[in-house]
This record gives structure tokens, C-alpha cells and sequence, in this order.
């Protein structure tokens, strides 16, 4: 029998594209080869661009957990006040390492499924002066997208001295979201909405933000310094730490990837591929947790139908033996439900070959559903996009 290859269905990582694929698979050269430090350059000064970042940025070795972790470091001294708003898991690891950076830490924790308002952003940071705050744009244990724009409107006219630092690791790329709305530091990872492997840590970081490393004494960190990387990152035939070169060039190609596609055009497509995806799960009996209005562009979080009594273990394995790789539920949501992410470079035959995965493990594990259904409601979404969107050259 022909093995059914995996689709990568996870919240990261996320679907490979062969374009850049390829240029993972190149042969690796000198951090000093004249062509890399240009490719790495541009790479630098093109994201600089997407994202209307006025300061720098940083793209380096690590995951998203280091880039939260340099985030924090470079803009803070210890005793600082740091409020941290929690919808999550994500959100809950942002509390441990503010905590272990020994700030004076408050905690603004929002029941899992919703999201942190302005409102109550407000409320909180009126109690005292806040040195930071950090803000998950999307919380990957449960698909919500937090209301970004408007709480950086918020705390742009009322508390403009509070450092803003957002987790950008399940959005930025995705769901909208630009410096230039008022954000010190946003930070991410290649494995997600930049569709590369994992491997890479990327942050964007305010002139505020670098002039806040500036005015501090040498931090203890010195792998995630922004005064070791700025000299690299302006001129990378300088070395701090080993570029990983390969990685760097798959970026390259990444962004190529959303500048052919357009980054207005790549978050609309997140939104309606969202809305479409979630139509086809919830017909086959799944419950989004987020609710409506916070359901995020780039990831949903499914609980099994309550009457099912799907196991949750069985069922995903049976969905990667159909060729879709989904994310168990994270914490309190453990074993409920499961988590598929929709987001980077995912095409319609991802899509489609997807829903027709999860009805056809359905069926396997004796949950009752109409073969077709799901897969014709996003069929029936897709082409009125295609009309809709006049995509006369596909
Ligand atoms: N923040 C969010 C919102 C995430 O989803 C993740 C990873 N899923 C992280 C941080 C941590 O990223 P990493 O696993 O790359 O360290």
C-alpha cells in the first residue's frame, strides 16, 4: 500500500512549502560568504518592512520561548513592575518568566476561551505604574485572537510610557498586527505563520525598546543582548553567535512567499480560510472553544461532540494514519478536544485533503457523519472566495 504522506495540521510547525524546503536543503556555506551576509541583510531589513518596525530586528538561533525571554530582558531591571495578561498556556508561561526575571509581577489572567479587552486592560494598569506589560496576540492553547489593535490604541493615549511587549508566536504573519500601532517589542518563531522549520527566534523591537537596552547596565544574558546583536544584524559579516544559515536563507524565501502574495492580502486570507475551516469542523459536530468573536485567523482549538465519547489519543492517531497531524489540548483543556492551526502557506489542496481526513477518522472511530458534508462546505467557501476575490489568473 502507498503510504499517505502527513499534513502538517499542528499550530506550529506548519506546512513546508517546497520553495522553501529547497532552501533548507542547500549546501550550507561560511557565516562570512559574501552572497549569505547579503541574504542575510535583506532578510533583516525586509522584515523591518512588513511589520513598519522603526527600530531593529532580530533574527537568531532559538525558539519562541528565547525570543519571549529576550524580550523581557533587554527593556527591564529587576523590581520592575510588569503586568501580564493571561488567556492561556502561552500566556501562563509568559507569568513564570516575568516572574523568574524577578519583576514585580501582576497577573491579568482571562478565563480560557476569551480574550483580554482594553476595558479590562485599563481597569488593571490604572492600579499603578507598569514598567511592561505583555499581551498574547494569539493564545495557542485555545484559538483566541486578542483584540490587538484596540488595546494598543488603548494604551497609546492612556499609559504611553508602558513598555508593550506582545507574543506574536501564533499570529504575527498571519493575523494582523504592525509595530507602528505602538508595540516596544513583538516576537515570533519561523515555525508558524512563516511556514519555515523550527529553529529560528525573530523579534521586532521598538527605537523605544533599543533605547531602553541602551540605558540599562550590562544585562546578565549575554546570548540574547541586543547590544551583542544590533553590530550583526546592521552588518552580518560581524559574529556574535552561529547564524544558522540555512534557516536564515528559508526565511529568505519565506518572505518572498508574502511579498509575491501581498501582507494585506496574506491576513485577509487568514480570515476567510478561518471562517470556512471552522464552518466544515462544526458541521461535523466539533465545538470551537473561543468564542465567536475572538475565534483566531490562524488556529482552532476543537472539544470532541460531548456525546461522542471520542478518546482523544485514539482519535488523533487515527487522524495521522488518514495523513493529518493535529495537536493535543494543552492543560486544562487536556483530552477534551484537539488543535489544528491553519495558518502560513496552507493552500486549497491542504485544506480540502484536511477536512476530508478529519471526516474520514470520524468515521473510522464510529462518530457518526455525513460523508462530503464538511468537505462540500468548504468546497462551496472556496470558490465563492475565488469569485469573490476575482483570482482570474488561478
Ligand atoms: N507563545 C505561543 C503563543 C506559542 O504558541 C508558543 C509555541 N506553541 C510559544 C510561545 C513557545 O514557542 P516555542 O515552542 O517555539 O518555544
Amino acid at each position: 500500500m502507498i503510504k499517505t504522506p502527513k499534513l502538517v495540521m499542528t499550530p506550529g510547525p506548519t506546512p513546508v512549502a517546497r520553495s522553501i524546503q529547497d532552501q533548507t536543503a542547500r549546501e550550507t556555506v561560511a557565516f562570512g560568504d559574501a552572497g549569505f551576509v547579503g541574504d542575510y541583510k535583506e532578510v533583516v531589513a525586509e522584515l523591518k518592512g512588513i511589520l513598519r518596525c522603526n527600530g531593529e530586528c532580530f533574527i537568531i538561533a532559538g525558539s519562541g520561548t528565547l525570543a519571549m525571554e529576550m524580550a523581557v530582558s533587554n527593556v527591564t531591571r529587576q523590581g520592575d513592575n510588569a503586568l501580564v495578561c493571561t488567556h492561556g498556556f502561552f500566556g501562563d508561561r509568559y507569568t513564570e518568566i516575568v516572574q523568574r526575571k524577578r519583576l514585580n509581577t501582576d497577573i491579568l489572567k482571562v478565563k480560557w476561551g476569551s480574550a483580554p479587552t482594553p476595558e479590562l486592560i485599563d481597569k488593571e494598569l490604572s492600579k499603578k505604574n507598569y514598567n511592561i506589560i505583555t499581551i498574547t496576540h494569539v493564545e495557542t492553547s485555545t484559538g483566541v485572537v486578542a483584540p490587538l489593535k484596540e488595546i494598543c490604541s488603548m494604551l497609546k493615549s492612556n499609559y504611553p510610557e508602558v513598555m508593550v511587549i506582545v507574543d506574536g508566536v501564533a499570529a504575527t504573519g498571519g493575523a494582523e498586527s504592525y509595530m507602528d500601532w505602538g508595540i516596544d517589542i513583538l516576537l515570533t518563531c519561523s515555525q508558524k505563520c512563516f511556514g519555515v522549520a523550527p529553529g529560528l527566534a525573530i523579534l521586532w523591537a521598538s527605537e523605544r525598546a533599543v533605547q531602553a537596552r541602551k540605558s540599562l547596565p550590562p544585562i546578565p544574558e549575554s546570548y540574547i543582548d541586543f547590544e551583542k546583536w544590533i553590530p550583526v544584524m546592521n552588518d552580518p559579516y560581524k559574529y556574535w553567535g552561529a547564524p544558522p544559515v540555512n534557516l536564515i536563507w528559508a526565511m529568505k524565501e519565506s518572505v518572498r512567499i508574502i511579498k509575491e502574495e501581498g501582507i494585506t492580502e496574506r491576513y485577509d486570507r487568514h480570515k476567510r480560510q478561518a471562517v470556512i475551516f471552522d464552518a466544515a469542523m462544526e458541521s461535523m459536530g466539533f465545538l470551537n472553544v473561543a468564542e465567536t468573536i475572538y475565534r483566531a485567523p490562524t488556529l482552532s482549538v476543537y472539544f470532541y461532540p460531548g456525546e461522542s465519547n471520542i478518546s482523544d489519543v485514539y482519535f488523533r492517531s487515527i487522524l495521522a494514519k488518514e495523513g493529518v497531524q493535529a495537536a493535543a489540548c494543552l492543560a486544562e483543556y487536556a483530552g477534551k478536544g484537539f488543535r489544528l492551526g491553519h495558518m502560513g502557506n496552507i493552500d486549497k489542496h491542504t485544506l480540502v485533503s484536511a477536512i476530508a481526513a478529519v471526516e474520514r477518522a470520524c468515521f473510522r472511530c464510529g462518530h457518526k457523519i455525513e460523508f462530503g458534508k464538511a468537505v462540500g462546505i468548504l468546497q462551496e467557501g472556496l470558490i465563492k472566495e475565488h469569485y469573490e476575490k476575482n483570482y482570474e489568473e488561478n
